[in-house]
């Protein structure tokens, strides 16, 4: 038996998500403020995306597993900024994949490869 090698747990860099999504408020502004959230998210999904319709302050909330790395949450926020980067107001549904959303997400993901 070899010894056992320490478990490698890749820490969460906070300070390059702060500035991931603080370039993405910059460079892909959506037309409402966005919030991300990294929470317990049901086991089915990693992350989603929905309208909060609060007459005082009217925004995005993307909610992202805790329980993903990194490079997983950067996938599922690229994928949800887009949808809040190509909704428009009268489209009631937030998460259409539609061309728009496409062209969103190219945006977007550009933006956070040259951020990490
Ligand atoms: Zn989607």
């Amino acid at each position: 038996m070899g010894l056992a090698r320490p478990r490698r747990t890749k820490k969460f860099n906070k300070a390059e998500w702060k500035d991931v999504l603080s370039r993405l408020r910059y460079e892909c502004g959506c037309s409402l403020p966005v919030d991300v959230v990294r929470t317990k998210v049901p086991s089915s999904i990693y992350g989603d995306c929905h309208l909060v319709n609060s007459k005082t302050r009217p925004r995005f909330q993307i909610r992202i597993s805790k329980a993903v790395p990194q490079d997983v949450a950067y996938d599922i926020l690229i994928h949800e900024w887009a949808h809040c980067l190509a909704w428009n107001v009268g489209n009631k549904n937030v998460t259409d994949h539609s061309p728009e959303w496409g062209v969103a997400f190219a945006r977007v993901y550009c933006v956070v490869m040259e951020t990490t």
